[in-house]
């Protein structure tokens, strides 16, 4: 121990300021523990004025702690935790803290992959068709196109060729309601359709299979039937035709769950088909049109 006051005076200064410094950066930490994840994850980090401040704070935080001070009184609790032999941790409080302390947003999150779906939206009867191939596409649509309203037709880039694009481009028609285009993937070593993707459109819409239709209601149909198909990827293309054609009455089904035609919220039609089991008021399952926003159960 020093017998000199006024060195005393001065260490007691110096600590105090390291101390203040390390709550500073400890506080500024915390504040940035609720900065959106987005701001170490997305790939457009400067999208938003909301981003860019966050990111502005992170980077002075980080100027901060690198700055010499700051390490300085870094390094000195780091030497006096070691010298002190009482153990922290047995300090009931802290224990709790750190306990009920949810995951930071900074800290490297597990990898949850994209594709969390939940089971097939389609119905499990039919899984056991064979699903559809490529050479059997042209059969398959005449025959469909004599026992079905609606229509399908080969789409391709230059008019008047018949031969199948890979992807496959299917246009399905249902006269006066919609246009839409199935893309499938296909390969010699795998020739089953696997739908990539289906775009809707207005029946007087005049674009291209890969653009977006000008509708909020094809939009939202679009964006239905990707979540089906998210949810069974090999769906052959027989199976996705039958919510498809379930599609005829979107303008005038009613919701069976809120019981309207346009939701209250936002005047879109029923886009869900939701598969409902054969139960004992039918002897057939059915789809069902729902709301995107109504229960789904
Ligand atoms: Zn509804």
């Amino acid at each position: 121990m020093t017998a000199n006051p006024l060195l005393e005076a001065m260490e007691v200064d110096r600590l105090s300021s390291l101390i203040s410094s390390l709550a500073d950066v400890q506080s500024r930490l915390q504040q940035l523990r609720h900065a959106p994840p987005s701001l170490l994850k997305s790939s457009m980090p400067f999208s938003t004025p909301s981003i860019r401040k966050d990111f502005q704070q992170l980077k002075e935080l980080t100027d901060t702690v690198r700055s010499d001070s700051v390490q300085d009184a870094l390094r000195t609790a780091a030497s006096s935790e070691k010298a002190d032999k009482s153990d922290l941790n047995r300090n009931g409080r802290r224990e709790m803290r750190k306990r009920r302390r949810p995951p930071s947003p900074e800290s490297p999150q597990p990898y949850i992959p994209y594709d969390k779906r939940g089971p097939s939206l389609f119905p499990v009867l039919d899984d056991g068709l064979p699903p559809l191939q490529a050479e059997g596409l042209v059969d398959y649509i005449r025959e469909f196109n004599q026992t079905h309203s609606s229509k399908l037709h080969i789409w391709t880039r230059i008019r008047g060729s018949t031969q199948l694009g890979n992807p496959a481009v299917v246009r399905f028609t249902i006269r006066d309601v919609l246009v839409c285009y199935i893309t499938m993937a296909y390969s010699h070593k795998d020739p089953v359709l696997v739908t990539e993707s289906v775009t809707a459109f207005g029946p007087r819409e005049k674009k291209s299979p890969h653009s977006q239709s000008g509708f909020i209601v094809y939009q939202s149909l679009s964006q239905q039937i990707a979540r089906m198909l998210q949810s069974n990827p090999r769906v052959s293309f027989q199976s996705l035709m039958n919510p498809m054609c379930a599609y005829e009455g979107i303008f005038i089904d009613r919701c069976t769950s809120c019981e309207r035609v346009l939701s209250a919220e936002g005047h879109v039609p029923p886009v869900v088909r939701m598969w409902l089991e054969a139960d004992k008021d039918s002897d057939k399952g059915r789809w069902e049109p729902r709301h995107a926003g109504c229960p789904q159960t």
